[in-house]
């Protein structure tokens, strides 16, 4: 028989262990109900590696009803701080992604690493600064250049437009901190390796190795399940970058669009610039066919990709593109 002491004692302790049970039932439904009422919700936060979250953004062009959120933004939450990279297209995307990361942590949000210039990866920027006045923002030497000279305004305007005006309390927080090629940046208990590009999706692409956590952030040299934009960068360029990232040390893969994944994201990405500027190569030089002309055979190579998102739409610009390419290296 139990004493009246050992009762009590039992009785406290079911009734803590109740309060820990229900405090934890408690936080568990915090975390699987996401914000209802933001431009995040409906889209999960998805955790990558031990340290590592992302949240998977639509796969269509900025508009009225994804609000213009169509990025990959991740954060990394080291044993002191939180590092994010890409915080998406305007300053709403930034404060849904703070919240998010609240879910998780207390932890102050020290860094936010830019992959480059366009504008859905890096306009949630200004929440950062907002949230933590401190907060360290990095880019390519050439994105803060290029923001600063007018594409930071080209972006903004383009936002609202396409969203109709939703983006309209964005203001562009530019990054201040220069990024070096193959430079390690030591947050607490985390190390982001920096891999800068000469010209690939654009001139001013960065790439960021979480080490600890083998995940590369790939920014846009690598899509998936959408088709790309190439007007500002290079084929090759941009194929030279896949070689060199499926060299790297990493398993999980965030691509600038479409869902995490492994290795294959970049082989896969690969494959499809190179079997555009090819075969545009090919037909150009042997039988000096058009565009248009060279679209057709393009398409009878490309049927794994031909459900990717913009693929129909964006495949005679990627021709054109790849052709004004062939052109000025055979020059
Ligand atoms: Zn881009």
């Amino acid at each position: 028989m139990k004493s009246i002491g050992e009762f009590i004692m039992v009785g406290r302790f079911n009734i803590a262990f109740f309060s820990v049970l229900c405090g934890f039932l408690l936080i568990a439904n915090a975390i699987a109900k996401a914000p209802s009422n933001d431009i995040l919700s409906g889209y999960e936060t998805t955790k990558i590696a031990e340290h590592t979250w992302y949240i998977a953004g639509p796969l269509a062009t900025p508009n009225v009803a994804n609000k213009g959120f169509m990025n990959n933004p991740a954060f990394t939450i080291t044993d002191k701080s939180v590092i994010v990279f890409d915080p998406g297209s305007s300053v709403l995307v930034g404060r849904a992604l703070i919240k998010r990361i609240r879910q998780l942590t207390k932890n102050p949000i020290t860094h936010v690493f830019n992959t480059h210039i366009h504008g859905d990866h890096w306009l949630g920027n200004q929440a950062f600064i907002n949230e933590n006045a401190t907060v360290k923002l990095y880019a390519h030497p050439d994105m803060i250049r290029l923001a600063k000279n007018g594409e930071a305004k080209v972006w903004i305007d383009m936002m609202m437009d396409r969203t109709e005006g939703i983006t309209k309390e964005t203001v562009a927080a530019i990054p201040t901190e220069n990024l070096k090629d193959q430079h390690i940046i030591k947050i607490d208990n985390i190390s982001v390796k920096a891999h800068l590009n000469k010209k690939a999706h654009t001139i001013t692409d960065a790439m960021f190795e979480i080490i600890e956590d083998k995940v590369l952030i790939t920014g846009d040299n690598a899509f998936r399940q959408r088709a790309p934009r190439l007007d500002d960068g290079s084929y090759l360029g941009n194929i030279a970058v896949m070689e060199s990232a499926l060299k790297l040390p990493v398993e999980v893969i965030v691509p600038g669009h479409g869902a995490v994944g492994g290795k294959t994201i970049l082989s896969d990405y690969k494959d499809f610039i190179s079997i555009i500027y090819n075969t545009t190569k090919q037909l150009k030089d042997e039988d000096d066919l058009e565009p248009h002309e060279i679209k057709p055979k393009v398409i009878e190579k490309m049927s794994k990709y031909k459900d990717w998102t913009g693929f129909d739409k964006a495949l005679g610009k990627l021709i054109g593109v790849a052709a004004l390419e062939v052109e000025a290296n055979d020059f």
